[in-house]
């Protein structure tokens, strides 16, 4: 079985990469480097059934494989706005031409889609059914409206007959591999913990997400790939709440020392609440997370100490 992974640098690609190559497949790694890391390549070349190619998604490419899984593109808000033009030809060339990989090699698509298609959600906890609440014009639209128009294309080759696309929509998943200049709230809270600096929580600390260990969430993946019919969209992620208020506490505690917690402004159309229903997932994979929130914060921590 040969797997092309899009992404294979990022911080889940790596993971995923990893798991494919321990179940026995050979797995073709595609990366650019725009938000990921050579270290994560450097570590699996060094795997004999482990290949990388260096591609821009937004260009076409023709790779042969059995199953294609998406992934690449920047899931930082940082980094996603950086350069948001880019950000949204990612979402919609990268995917249309991962399927047009797929379809051209009869092979089937995992797409990693995301929570922030429900944008500042209106319906919570939110269940797939639920068709979201997405502001256009915002910051976030490059990413939120990119990863719509990904879902869009994977349901319409899917209508088709063209592809089998299975869309895992992951909410917010943290663990080792994380870039430590990443911009996301797991990885800038451990490091500025490790570093003493200040915690720099971006309101006032009452918005909330749901985290997951990474590893609970590829076993999801996997799961959903394994399905004999065609299944989805699926919300993945784990389904424990918190303020981030009570994420600056937690790992304040468990890294120890002297930072102090202080207050930034809140990024426009920053979610206020976020948090899967994943009855479909636990009905259908027979899946729900493991690790509890402390045990993988001090898995990742243990990460960062080494960095
Ligand atoms: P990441 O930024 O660590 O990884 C993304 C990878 O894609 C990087 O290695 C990057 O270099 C590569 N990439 C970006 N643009 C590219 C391009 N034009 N051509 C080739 N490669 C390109 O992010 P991640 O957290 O590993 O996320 C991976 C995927 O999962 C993304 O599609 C993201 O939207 C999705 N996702 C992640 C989360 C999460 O919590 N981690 C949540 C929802 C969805
Ligand atoms: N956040 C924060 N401090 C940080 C980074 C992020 O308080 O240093 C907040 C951010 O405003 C958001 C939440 O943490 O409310 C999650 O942010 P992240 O960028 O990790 O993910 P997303 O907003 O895409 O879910």
């Amino acid at each position: 079985m040969i797997t092309l992974v899009t992404g294979a640098a990022g911080f889940l690609g790596s993971h995923l990469s990893a798991r494919l190559l321990a179940d026995g497949h050979e797995v073709v790694g595609l990366d650019n480097f725009h938000s990921g890391q050579q270290a994560n390549i450097d570590w699996l070349s060094a795997h004999p059934r482990f290949r990388f190619v260096r591609h821009d998604v937004v260009k076409p490419y023709d790779i042969p494989c059995d199953l294609v899984c998406n992934l690449a593109c920047p899931a930082s808000p940082p980094h996603y706005q950086a350069d948001p033009v880019y950000t949204s030809k990612i979402a919609f060339l990268g995917t249309l031409h991962a399927l047009e990989n797929a379809q051209r090699h009869k092979a089937g698509l995992l797409q990693a889609s995301t929570s922030e298609i429900y944008g500042d959600p209106l319906v919570h906890p939110q269940p797939e059914s639920y068709q979201g609440n997405v502001n256009t014009l915002g910051p976030r639209a490059c990413y939120d409206e990119g990863k719509r128009i990904g879902e869009t294309l994977c349901a319409d080759f899917t209508r088709l007959g063209r592809v089998d696309a299975r869309l895992g929509r992951i909410f917010n998943t943290y663990g080792p591999r994380m870039h430590e200049s990443d911009g996301r709230v797991v990885s800038n809270f451990i490091v500025q913990a490790l570093r003493g600096e200040d915690i720099t929580i971006y309101g006032d600390g009452s918005q909330t997400r749901s985290f997951c260990y990474v590893d609970d969430l590829i076993e999801g993946w996997l799961r959903l790939m394994a399905q004999t019919e065609t299944v989805g969209p699926m919300n993945l992620g784990n389904p424990t709440e918190f303020t981030m208020l009570q994420l600056a506490e937690l790992t304040l505690k468990l890294v120890g020392g002297k930072s102090k917690i202080v207050h930034k402004p809140l990024p426009s159309d920053d979610p206020k609440q976020r948090r899967p229903d994943i009855t479909f997932a636990q009905k259908v994979l027979k899946w729900e997370p493991k690790v509890p929130l402390a045990q993988g914060l001090k898995l990742t921590i243990d990460y960062f100490k080494t960095k």
